[in-house]
């Protein structure tokens, strides 16, 4: 049975009468990565302060590793680490300098854990140079060495990709991948992004105005954006008549290019490649089509701002 990391019940939390959050459940579960997703003005920061502690609800309750109530919160709330909001480095420290900082601070006695966490994060040659100097992505993955400082069970990010060109993203994803299988910390991750963010979590949290649109998996998410197999051949009227006798469907639309749209076999593009090869079709392509991500999101928040 999974364990649960984070619980949230009903969680509302309003500032001067309108609701950033509003009657919000959800489940994290242990080893994974879960991609919170929303606009601008969603509600992911309130969200990931209120798991932090760095706020109060206003209404609704908050369980931590299976406990709750503030006292006991307080305590489990040292096995989570956070970067919300920026990293919290000190710009005129060295890398290695704002880790001894935040080791100190934390009241941590094992000094090797600095260039542990600095290799960890690929900062180990970064030497002198302060953390004013760096570059953007150097920035979040010294913010996110910051809050693994005292190997956190839970790792709360918020936005850390936000900004970063291709190749930051891929550094931080492959960061993230590594941390929830080499050292199996549970991570909540916001964006506004989705395609930014997907591939990089293994379930997604939609959440639009405060209220929670959809919770899926990566499988559900891709899933949710197939439409059909684009199957284009030489000859649509035989392959039509192989789909129908063969793939026993009718669940198909011959297009004006005279491709055909196959809304069935989603999922077994190679069983349908097999069966159309076996009975003699030389298919030109067969992909999957339909949503991109962007567009997925959209249907689903409905607008096109900040995505
Ligand atoms: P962003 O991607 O822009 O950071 P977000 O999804 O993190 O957005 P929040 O920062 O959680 O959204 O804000 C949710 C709503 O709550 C917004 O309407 C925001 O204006 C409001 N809000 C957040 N913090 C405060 C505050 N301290 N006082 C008043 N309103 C606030």
């Amino acid at each position: 049975m999974s364990t649960c990391i984070v619980k949230t019940d009903g969680l509302t939390k309003t500032y001067h009468g309108v609701n950033a959050l509003h009657n919000l459940s959800i489940t994290l579960e242990a080893g994974k990565i879960y991609g919170l997703i929303g606009q601008n003005g969603a509600g992911k920061t309130t969200l990931m302060r209120l798991i932090a502690g760095l706020g109060f609800p206003t209404t609704g309750s908050i369980q931590l590793f299976g406990h709750t109530g503030e006292r006991a919160l307080q305590n489990e709330r040292k096995r989570l680490g956070c970067m919300i909001e920026y990293p919290s480095i000190v710009p005129n420290l060295t890398a290695k300098e704002n880790l001894k900082l935040h080791r100190i601070m934390r009241g941590i006695p094992n000094i090797d854990v600095e260039d542990e966490l600095l290799a960890f994060v690929g900062l180990s040659d970064t030497g002198k140079k302060k953390a004013k100097d760096f570059s953007l992505g150097m920035k979040q993955r010294l913010g996110i060495a910051v809050a693994l400082i005292s190997n956190p069970e839970l790792l709360i990010l918020d936005e850390p990709i936000n900004g970063l060109d291709p190749l930051g993203v891929v550094e931080i994803r492959n960061l993230l991948k590594r941390l929830c299988e080499e050292r199996q910390i549970t991570i909540l991750i916001s964006s506004h992004n989705l395609p930014e963010l997907y591939q990089t979590a293994t379930d997604y949290i939609i959440i639009h105005k405060g209220e929670i649109k959809q919770t899926l998996t990566l499988t559900q998410l891709e899933g949710c954006c197939k439409h059909h197999l684009l199957i284009s051949c030489e000859l649509p009227e035989q392959l039509v008549s192989v789909l129908e006798t063969q793939l026993h469907t009718t669940n198909y639309k011959v297009m004006p290019n005279k491709s055909v749209e196959l809304y069935d076999y989603l999922d077994s593009k190679e069983h349908v490649s097999n069966v159309l090869y076996e009975n003699g079709i030389i298919v030109t392509n067969l992909t999957n089509e339909g949503d991109t991500l962007e567009d997925y999101f959209i249907s689903l928040v409905g607008g096109g701002r900040n995505v």
